[in-house]
């Protein structure tokens, strides 16, 4: 069990159960889930749990920023851990989803003289063809 994600749901005044740890668990090893690939894997786990207890505890998650959501257009919905920032960068071909860690504050900050926004979050999702794809081409 990751101590740390006890830590952050105790932070948060959630409670904590093997199944919240367990969902963070793989969402970590994976990167990014969808709800189906979340289910699957903790149901390997937990045989009784159901689809609805996973969308709630995603949910709770989501809100208390724990889980945040990735909205890609070629994609369906997915979770990834809400630590650093970072957009992404998805395969138009294969769908693959990856992350970048690039410096956003640039973005940020044009972003929130052009609007006047007070910009807290960054979600951008870049479209491409992913270079394995390019090569078969
Ligand atoms: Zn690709
Ligand atoms: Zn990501």
């Amino acid at each position: 069990m990751d101590i740390q994600f006890v830590k952050d749901l105790k932070a948060k005044n959630l409670k904590v159960t093997p199944q919240r740890v367990a969902m963070l668990n793989e969402i970590k090893e994976n990167g990014h889930m969808d709800v189906d690939e979340i289910y699957l894997k903790i149901k390997e786990f937990y045989p009784s749990i159901s689809l609805a207890t996973i969308y709630k505890n995603i949910i709770t998650l989501c809100e208390a920023n724990i889980l945040r959501e990735v909205k890609a257009p070629t994609q369906k919905q997915k979770y990834e851990l809400a630590c650093d920032k970072h957009i992404h960068v998805v395969c138009e071909k294969c769908g693959k989803l990856e992350d970048l860690k690039i410096d956003t504050k640039k973005l940020e900050k044009l972003t929130a003289t052009k609007s006047g926004y007070k910009i807290y979050d960054v979600s951008a999702v870049l479209i491409g063809i992913c270079p394995k794809c390019s090569e078969s081409m």
